[in-house]
């Protein structure tokens, strides 16, 4: 695990720094992420933490205990994994067994129960007994990532760790900052563009459903600006680096990449940021788009072709 990783998640390294000095534990965590691999990583430090005999530094290789662990060889560690979308109440049943029997080697027994989500009914009853039942150095770590479809009674005996996302949303969030703009709106402002660069007459016959009817103050214009503006960038990206920046490579803006040149994209990157200087003025605003239009439409184009 490299400590980079472990400073994106702030949450997560104060409890496990508080487990790791003072002992301190609740009987059962709920890691919630959005990607699978994360929760099996972060659930596998977790559960190293709690268990290495030592004071549990990165990347422990002094105890034999967490190299088990790091190789999946460790057999007091329990996973219990959904099989075919479900995990079922003999699961739970054969887990409390199993503990009941085995002996203690590490500093407390962790169990793993990965997309807890999917406990069905009568194991969600068992694994609630299971919890209340005054055995101090068990316990558990339950990922989902779906927080919601946990049943209530079981979140409720949880410490709930929310874990950040450190990937694909990161960019898109990025564009919601800069842009002031949410989600559904962002995606109105592509769309509008999108049309721009297939079809720039249907954009301007349409211009006030596609796009006035909800950016109609000369704030919100400047805004759904900076969105296109972040739409070239990455058609930018994409074209030199395989890889967006911001909008987790979206096929319209990869279109855009794929048919135009680095000059045209660069082009009508100076093109846009022209006109948001131009927005400072007063400007007639379907004036203004319709020339905007017209402007993208002869960058990709050529002028001359036009007439
Ligand atoms: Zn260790």
């Amino acid at each position: 695990m490299n400590e980079v990783v472990i400073e994106k998640q702030p949450i997560l390294s104060r409890i496990l720094s508080k487990i790791n000095n003072s002992l301190s534990s609740v009987q059962a965590y709920l890691l919630v992420g959005s990607n699978e691999e994360d929760l099996k990583k972060y659930s596998l430090l977790f559960t190293k933490v709690l268990v290495c005999p030592n004071k549990y530094s990165d990347n422990c290789s002094k105890c034999n205990i967490c190299s088990r662990m790091s190789s999946g060889n460790f057999s007091e560690l329990k996973i219990i994994e959904p099989l075919n979308g479900v995990i079922k109440k003999e699961e739970i049943i054969k887990l409390r067994n199993s503990f009941q029997t085995q002996s203690v080697e590490g500093k407390n027994q962790v169990y793993i129960i990965r997309d807890v989500e999917l406990l069905n009914l009568s194991a969600a009853n068992s694994l609630l007994k299971f919890l209340e039942e005054p055995d101090s150095n068990t316990i558990a770590i339950f990922t989902t990532t779906n927080l919601n479809a946990v049943i209530n009674t079981i979140t409720s005996r949880c410490q709930v760790i929310k874990l950040n996302n450190n990937n694909i949303n990161n960019g898109f969030d990025l564009v919601k900052n800069i842009s002031n703009l949410d989600e559904e709106q962002i995606n109105i402002v592509l769309e509008f563009l999108f049309t721009i660069e297939n079809n720039e007459v249907r954009a301007i016959s349409k211009i006030k459903e596609l796009f006035m009817d909800y950016f109609d103050t000369k704030e919100l214009l400047k805004s759904s600006f900076s969105v296109i503006l972040l739409a070239y960038k990455d058609a930018l990206n994409y074209k030199i680096f395989e890889n967006m920046e911001y909008f987790n490579n979206e096929t319209g803006i990869k279109n855009i990449s794929k048919n135009q040149s680095i000059d045209i994209i660069i082009k009508k990157i100076s093109f846009i940021l022209e006109n948001i200087q131009k927005l400072e003025y007063n400007v007639n605003i379907t004036l203004f788009l319709s020339n905007v239009i017209i402007g993208i439409g002869e960058i990709t184009y050529g002028k001359s072709n036009r007439n």
